[in-house]
């Protein structure tokens, strides 16, 4: 489980190189909202106020119910711009998913509501420097963000064959 602020930081960070890297047109006024529009998974933490003991939104079904989404809205050129946002504020949820599985005795019930196992990045993933356990080479830390940033190089990939296919497209029906 991170702050707010680190969570904020890490998506509008990301959304901006999305954006910039997948040539989308977003402006920073927009990419702001959509970053606090993240974070609103975090209304979780507050859920234990009202006798719900385990967090129902951060799960990778919210992630693919975001991706139904953004497929139902279709190739339609006037929802494009929506369709846009939803890409971006998925992939923001996933880097705070992966942030919220840096530390912590928690830890996130990643497939809730199929299992409240909750999960974190294991602590054989990290590789230490000469044995000593407390300075890693490789932390969780450097992992998360490692696993972001993969994840948006290869939603920049898919932007990019997609407008590639887009243009072709109106070449052809231009012709
Ligand atoms: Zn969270």
């Amino acid at each position: 489980m991170r702050d707010a602020l680190f969570h904020f930081v890490t998506s509008l960070s990301g959304g901006y190189v999305l954006v910039k890297a997948g040539k989308v047109e977003c402006s920073i006024k927009s990419l702001v909202l959509l970053s606090v529009l993240s974070l609103l998974v975090d209304v979780d933490h507050f859920l234990q106020y009202v006798n719900v003991s385990t967090e129902i939104l951060h799960n990778v079904f919210i992630i693919l119910a975001l991706l139904f989404i953004y497929a139902l809205l279709g190739s339609s050129e006037r929802l494009n711009r929506y369709k846009q946002y939803f890409l971006i504020l998925t992939v923001m949820l996933c880097g705070h998913l992966t942030a919220d599985m840096i530390e912590g005795v928690f830890g996130i019930p990643l497939f809730y509501p199929f299992s409240e196992k909750l999960y974190q990045i294991p602590d054989n993933w990290e590789i230490d420097l000469f044995q000593e356990t407390d300075k890693p080479v490789i932390g969780k830390a450097g992992i998360a963000l490692a696993a972001y940033y993969a994840i948006i190089a290869l939603t920049t990939l898919y932007l990019r064959v997609v407008s590639r296919a887009r243009t072709a497209r109106k070449q052809n029906t231009s012709r």
